[in-house]
């Protein structure tokens, strides 16, 4: 069969949890037996996000095909426990680039070349890309942004076409709302959601299905008023109160008879019966009142979360697995550097140093990892965190801050994290970085081979630098391990201490392979030593 095709806009404002909307329904068609994948387009005309501030952006999720994408694709990989492609994710820049690449070798020779046909027939194109790279039978299509932008106006307009090229049986057009809150009358309002369906249909899109979020709940007349205004069946609208836990969102459009009705309306019937029996227990675990653990988060940019969003995930499957709820404390590894933010580190059961550019923070993040080293408080590093282990390491052996990344200082008389030899000759910021899925052999013997229970394990990364193998040996002899190696033994890729009982870090991000009823087997060691530390015995947890 050819794919039928799901479209999510979103109404009112942005950031009401379209993408988690979007991964949750796709959870309900997969446990109904169909193969599902969903793809981003985002308005933005950088051609990826890898070149754009996590302060912009968030957390840069990056694919096992190296894509570097936006972090609504983890939503999309953790709810619905599938591996993406970089087809999955599409921007305006990538379009463009495409469209003026064939201008110029004179594919439209003699044309002129205007958003309508050309963008909409390359935003065309890459949809259904995605179902042919990937064998898709449905495939969920998440518009960035909001109805109204004026960017994403030849996303929407590709997707009007779509409707006669693919039929109305082959494709489903859901608009996800909110429903503002008035304090002084204690209402909720759906006045903006009927000017946002107005605006849709403006530009000749009408929506099948309202998904109405609010903060608080929606009562029955406030649905058929929606329906009555918005000209959608009243079952078609969804009132979607925020959860408690993200996780939970699955099952309450499982309730909803979400994922019936669309495939009632695309012509297609459940091949079996969903079973829910895992993902319940994991979200009733989720909210189970449990011991806490502090993690001291030391980055640089703590003040937006969605910065550190894999990470955030990875600890909490984590702690359901080692029964523990992780209380992370946001360190700005700036504020080390001035003597504040101290207090946070000293509390915390154990310290992680994420990913991370650019030398604003990186002594703060030293320091945090020397007083992890010294005082014996378990240390997970991942990327950065891994590579600044090694230069606090260096400084201890050599008894001087001289040595270094070069990434930090060009001309360290030792370079302990140097460029990658692959890397030197690339002027290009993007995309160019070693990136997505390289596989690494564990060291037999060690911690991380002991929690991987593996010997071989393939993981995803996002880096240029990485350490210097004229100094392995001095490594070595000072007491730390290079417990997972590249292949060919040539790239570090985990190095760990003898002497400490788990200071573990990661040229690779494992944050982004953990998923909640799979927790990746570091960040779950990491929070074994934490909760020992935190005097928590197996049986508190
Ligand atoms: N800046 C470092 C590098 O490029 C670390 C990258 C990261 O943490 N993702 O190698």
């Amino acid at each position: 069969m050819s794919a039928k095709y799901i479209f999510f806009t979103g109404g009112v404002v942005s950031s009401v949890g379209k993408g988690v909307t979007a991964a949750a329904l796709g959870r309900c068609l997969k446990e109904r037996g169909f193969n599902v994948i969903v793809q981003k387009l985002d308005p933005y005309i950088n051609v990826d996000p890898g070149t754009m501030s996590p302060y912009q952006h968030g957390e840069v999720f990056v694919l096992d095909d190296g894509a570097e994408t936006d972090l609504d694709l983890g939503h999309y990989e953790r709810f619905i426990d599938i591996s993406l492609n970089r087809v999955c994710n599409v921007t305006t820049g990538q379009v463009y680039a495409e469209v003026i690449g064939k201008e110029r070798r004179g594919d439209y020779l003699g044309g002129t070349i205007q958003v309508i046909p050309h963008i909409t027939n390359e935003i065309k194109r890459r949809i259904g890309q995605a179902a042919k790279a990937t064998d898709a039978e449905i495939v969920l299509v998440e518009i960035g942004g909001t109805v109204g932008d004026i960017e994403s106006l030849p996303f929407l307009e590709a997707l009007r076409q779509m409707r006669s090229d693919l039929g109305r049986e082959n494709s489903i057009y859901i608009h996800v709302t909110w429903l503002p809150y008035i304090g002084a009358t204690g209402e909720l309002k759906t006045k903006p959601t009927q000017h946002s369906v107005r605006e849709l249909r403006s530009i000749g899109i009408s929506p099948d299905v309202i998904v109405a979020r609010s903060d608080y709940p929606i009562n029955d007349d406030l649905c058929s008023k929606i329906a009555l205004f918005c000209d959608v069946e009243r079952r078609a609208v969804v009132s979607l109160v925020t959860a408690p836990v993200r996780y939970e969102v699955p099952l309450v459009l499982e309730q909803l008879g979400l994922a019936e009705y669309v495939l009632g309306r695309m012509g297609l019937q459940s091949r079996c019966h969903p079973d829910w029996s895992e993902w319940e227990r994991l979200v009733q675990e989720m909210k189970r009142p449990k011991p806490k653990v502090k993690i001291a988060l030391v980055g640089k940019y703590v003040e937006l979360h969605d910065a550190y969003f894999s990470v955030r995930e990875a600890l909490t499957h984590a702690g359901l697995a080692a029964g523990v709820e992780v209380e992370i404390g946001w360190v700005h590894s700036s504020d080390l550097e001035k003597d504040k933010g101290w207090d946070i580190v000293l509390q915390a059961d154990g310290v992680l140093v994420p990913g991370g550019f650019g030398s604003r923070g990186t002594e703060g993040k030293i320091r945090a990892i020397r007083y992890a080293r010294e005082n014996k408080v378990p240390y997970l590093g991942l990327c950065l965190g891994m590579q600044l282990m090694v230069v606090e390491f260096a400084r201890h052996l050599f008894g001087s801050d001289e040595p270094n990344s070069t990434e930090f200082s060009r001309s360290t008389q030792h370079p302990v994290i140097d460029l990658m030899p692959d890397q030197r000759s690339i002027a290009d910021m993007g995309g160019t970085m070693r990136l997505g899925l390289y596989p690494c052999v564990l060291q037999p013997g060690t911690r991380s081979a002991a929690a991987y229970a593996k010997s071989m394990v393939q993981e995803r990364h996002r880096h240029r630098f990485e350490l210097n193998n004229a100094y392995r040996e001095m490594f070595v002899k000072g007491g730390m391990i290079f417990s997972g190696l590249s292949p060919d033994g040539r790239l570090v890729e985990i190095v760990e201490l003898t002497d400490h009982p788990f200071m573990v870090a990661t040229q690779f991000h494992p944050e982004f392979l953990s998923r909640p009823n799979r927790p990746h087997p570091l960040f779950r060691a990491f929070l074994e030593a934490v909760s020992k530390r935190a005097g928590l015995s197996e049986k508190d947890a």
